[in-house]
């Protein structure tokens, strides 16, 4: 065993990777956070990350056990309603929070904002050695430790080594773990953009017979734009200029906001469904996009992984009361259990989602309008679904 052992080792520092270290740290686990990437802590004023997210209830409250909150919740936008409606047709649905006797859907936040105040949650725990930049090279097993090696010579040891370093996750690829991919053939075009009317506080979707366009509302007024479109109709959009661009985004948007007036940096990401076919192996679990991405359509992606940590952390605080390895393959099997179906169910809700919205065929177009409307009045249905949501 090295000099260095930890309970947990995490590869990974994004916002899932973060949020785990600072529970587990609260809990008291020796934890190693190794990251690859220099956060971003200052930003010119008035400018808004590109990376914006729909945060749950649920995330909401994870966030606050994980002591963040209180640096986030200054900085988000409480949206209390959704709008969902069809370009091929006239069905909508409203989700109103007020339905559900709940002061709010959830948040509107930017990325960074929230990986700033996990870091400084993060700093306060003694029990987490942070190591950035840096990166896990490769990682081998001995009886009742992961040995990790750095790219930098540095070794460590761990009982658990989790990856949370996302899509592209080295630790589940080294660890033999394969993957099922499908490419949506998509491309989602995110900006920042000012409207003539006010946001009204509201999380805003339309789907077009191309994918999905989102205005999620952001606190200073302005909204953050998530369109997605097949890759050839993304690369024209990213290729108008501003005035062409705020015109094309008006109609497809039915001018809801009226007229779009400006509209920052575009960039494109690309859209995959991916998920590992397992998330844990001997002493070694996955959590957030290292095990499944999604189809940013309903905003889950991130929420998903809080759900990860949140149940992993419940899994290795139970194992560690009664005196269990928290890297035995039994104990770690309770997390991916507790946490396949809900993953599964959501990735594909949201394939259905986009295949429903984006087909032209007329039975499908009538079923989906009609389908819109009853959905619309079926109070339980859409309380239950919110709910869900807002994974309460
Ligand atoms: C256009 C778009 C819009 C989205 N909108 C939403 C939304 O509204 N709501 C929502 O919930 N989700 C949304 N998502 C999904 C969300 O972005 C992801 O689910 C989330 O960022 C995943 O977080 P993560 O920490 O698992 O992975 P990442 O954010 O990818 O973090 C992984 C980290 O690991 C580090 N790393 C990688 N390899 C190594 C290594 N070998 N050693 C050390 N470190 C390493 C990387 O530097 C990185 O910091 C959206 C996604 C897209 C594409």
């Amino acid at each position: 065993m090295s000099d260095s052992h930890y309970d947990v080792a995490i590869a990974g520092g994004g916002l899932v990777g973060l949020s785990l270290a600072a529970l587990l740290g609260k809990a008291d686990f020796r934890v190693a956070l190794v990251e690859a990437r220099e956060p971003q802590l200052d930003w010119p004023k008035g400018s808004v990350d590109l990376r914006v997210y729909a945060i749950s209830r649920a995330s909401e409250r994870l966030l606050r056990d994980a002591g963040a909150w209180p640096a986030i919740e200054p900085y988000a936008c409480a949206y209390r309603d959704m709008r969902v409606w069809d370009a091929g047709g006239r069905g909508d649905i409203h989700f109103d929070s007020a339905e559900l006797g709940e002061p709010g859907l959830g948040y509107i936040i930017e990325s960074r904002i929230i990986e700033k105040a996990l870091l400084e949650s993060v700093a306060q725990c003694p029990s987490i050695e942070r190591f950035c930049p840096a990166s896990i090279a490769a990682f081998g097993e001995a009886d009742d430790y992961r040995r990790i090696e750095l790219e930098d010579g540095r070794a460590l040891s761990a009982a658990l080594l989790v990856g949370a370093d996302g899509k592209h996750s080295r630790v589940r690829d080294q660890a033999g773990i394969h993957t099922q991919v499908s490419n949506y053939g998509q491309q989602a075009l995110v900006a920042v953009v000012s409207c003539e009317r006010d946001h009204q506080d509201t999380a805003w979707q339309r789907f077009l017979p191309t994918g999905p366009l989102a205005f999620l509302p952001l606190r200073d007024g302005r909204c953050s734009i998530v369109w997605s479109a097949t890759t050839d109709e993304a690369q024209r959009l990213l290729g108008l200029d501003d005035e062409a661009f705020c015109e094309a985004l008006g109609e497809a948007f039915d001018y809801r906001l009226g007229r779009i007036v400006e509209v920052g940096e575009r960039v494109l990401f690309p859209l995959v469904r991916q998920h590992a076919e397992r998330s844990v192996a001997a002493r070694l679990a996955l959590v957030g996009d290292a095990s499944h991405v999604i189809h940013p359509l309903a905003g889950q992606g991130v929420n998903l992984g809080f759900k990860d940590v949140r149940e992993l952390v419940d899994v290795l605080e139970t194992a560690r009361r009664q005196r269990r390895d928290i890297g035995s393959l039994a104990v770690l099997r309770r997390y991916e259990r507790a946490r396949k179906g809900d993953n599964m169910a959501t990735m594909l809700a949201m394939d259905g989602f986009k295949h429903l919205f984006g087909s032209r065929v007329p039975p499908l177009r009538w079923a989906r309008n009609a389908g819109l409307d009853l959905f619309d009045a079926a109070t339980p249905l859409k309380r239950l679904i919110m709910r869900a949501a807002m994974g309460l």
